[in-house]
């Protein structure tokens, strides 16, 4: 890509920035990535200027851009570290370090090894700084975008990191958009048969969805003017990747007609209010799927921060569908999560520093990222690699639930968290008191399995008392698990 298309390239996307400092970057890299050639014939060149265009689609801010012009000439281009001090403010070249690779050389390890010792590097650099793992998410973005031209030997592994670490780091931090995208990338390639086989599965219906398409678009709309509602429409499909996972759910065991948001309509309102307004209007035209629920997660949403209405309705011909009904902020959030620019506006309206900006987000999502903070923490204690790994994927990267205190705090737990798991969120020295759990007002055994909006109250012992290692059989969270394996050693 020559420097005038990767500038309008931005342009086109509304970005107003310092295009000397575009330029400068541009001209850099193109220096020190000079005779570099990607997999796919292509100038190495190009991968970064993606990379970069991809970070600026996300509405991220300037320096980031440029850090992901810049994100593979320290390693892969072997730039001087001082000249790239030289020519760029701190922060960008801050982020360029941080993305950069531990040397593999150095490391003279085996190819997991050298694997984790990265991401241990990337969650560390992200607790500093969150804009590290935003051009890591879309480096491998454009990587899984280019990896037919990969050696076969190396796209299985590529394919699988990516569903495994990266996806769900995406869905963590709210990045709907690009945990999907990132899966469906990597599904072909990670599991062939299986892909194979869900697409001839659903092929006929993905075909009847092409068809209800233009007629509920139609439909929606028409509804919407005649109530003088002004809101966007969209439909969508479900991703392959994501309804290979619904099918195998046991209330649905690969029953296809069991899945009723196969096509999903989005509404995105101008306001809150006219989320329940058009909901409203939804339920008058569409019979709602009996034994359905209605998911109001504008009152109550996810630990990610997603937000919406959700009902499953029936259609024409009894096709079943979901509706999605949410506000424009909502859906950016929805779509862009951390890397939404609405967060730094945000932060900047509620009066945060540069410095707090540059951390790149404000003290009121600061908290909502603090897990990142002790998953940097608890890494630096885990020193065995295959057990950093366990500890990431049972509790960092699951799926999240949230349970509240009797007072009404809210705590954010992997998927299957216990009681147990619960108190050590709530304080390091609960379970030393930990002797009766009421879950929703019911006495429950300590290896119960919490589920999202949950309240559980600890009943404390008088006494404190001693750790029991048998709580190591369920406990998920690493913070748990930690402490009580300390315990045997
Ligand atoms: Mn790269």
């Amino acid at each position: 890509m020559k420097l005038a298309a990767f500038l309008k390239a931005l342009r086109l996307q509304n970005r107003k920035l310092d295009e000397n400092l575009i330029t400068l970057a541009y001209q850099f890299a193109d220096q020190v990535h000079l005779g570099q050639i990607r997999y796919d014939g292509q100038a190495y060149l190009t991968h970064p200027l993606e990379v970069a265009l991809i970070l600026s689609s996300w509405g991220v801010d300037q320096d980031t851009i440029v850090a992901g012009i810049l994100h593979d000439t320290l390693d892969h281009g072997q730039a001087d570290l001082q000249v790239l001090n030289s020519k760029f403010n701190p922060q960008i070249v801050k982020l360029v370090e941080g993305v950069t690779r531990v040397g593999q050389v150095q490391l003279r390890g085996s190819r997991s090894q050298y694997f984790v010792e990265n991401l241990r590097k990337m969650f560390i650099s992200m607790a500093k700084d969150i804009r590290v793992v935003l051009i890591r998410l879309a480096d491998r973005l454009h990587n899984m975008r280019t990896l037919d031209a990969v050696p076969i030997s190396k796209q299985r592994r590529i394919a699988l990191e990516t569903i495994n670490i990266y996806a769900p780091l995406a869905e963590r931090l709210g990045m709907g958009l690009l945990k999907g995208e990132l899966e469906d990338l990597s599904f072909p390639y990670a599991y062939p048969k299986t892909y194979l086989r869900v697409s001839r599965l659903t092929k006929r219906v993905m075909t009847k969805v092409d068809r209800v398409y233009e007629e509920l678009l139609k439909s929606i709309s028409s509804i919407l003017k005649e109530h003088h509602l002004e809101a966007k429409v969209e439909i969508r499909k479900k991703r392959l990747f994501s309804l290979f996972h619904k099918l195998k759910r046991p209330e649905i065991k690969g029953n296809l007609s069991r899945i009723h948001d196969l096509v999903a309509a989005r509404i995105i309102t101008t306001n809150l209010t006219d989320c329940y307004a058009v909901l409203g209007l939804v339920h008058q035209h569409w019979q709602p799927v009996p034994g359905s629920t209605i998911s109001d997660f504008i009152q109550m949403p996810k630990p990610n921060g997603y937000q919406s209405l959700h009902t499953k309705v029936i259609g024409s011909s009894n096709f079943t569908f979901e509706i999605q009904i949410r506000d424009e902020k909502m859906h950016h959030q929805a779509e862009y999560g951390a890397a939404s620019h609405a967060l730094y506006s945000q932060a900047k309206q509620s009066g945060a520093t540069d410095e707090q900006l540059e951390k790149g987000i404000s003290s009121q999502s600061k908290q909502k990222m603090k897990w990142i903070e002790e998953l940097a923490k608890w890494q630096s204690q885990v020193a065995d690699d295959a057990t950093f790994l366990d500890h990431l994927k049972l509790d960092a990267l699951s799926k999240r639930i949230y349970v509240f205190s009797p007072k009404g705090d809210v705590y954010d737990l992997p998927e299957n968290a216990t009681p147990v798991d619960f108190a050590f969120a709530v304080h390091s020295e609960l379970p030393f008191f930990l002797s009766q759990v009421l879950v929703n007002g019911k006495l429950v055994p300590l290896s119960h399995l919490l589920k999202s909006r949950d309240v559980v109250e600890v009943i404390k012992s008088k006494q404190k008392r001693a750790l029991n290692r048998d709580w190591l059989k369920f406990t998920k969270t690493a913070k748990a698990r930690l402490h009580l394996k300390a315990l045997m050693n």
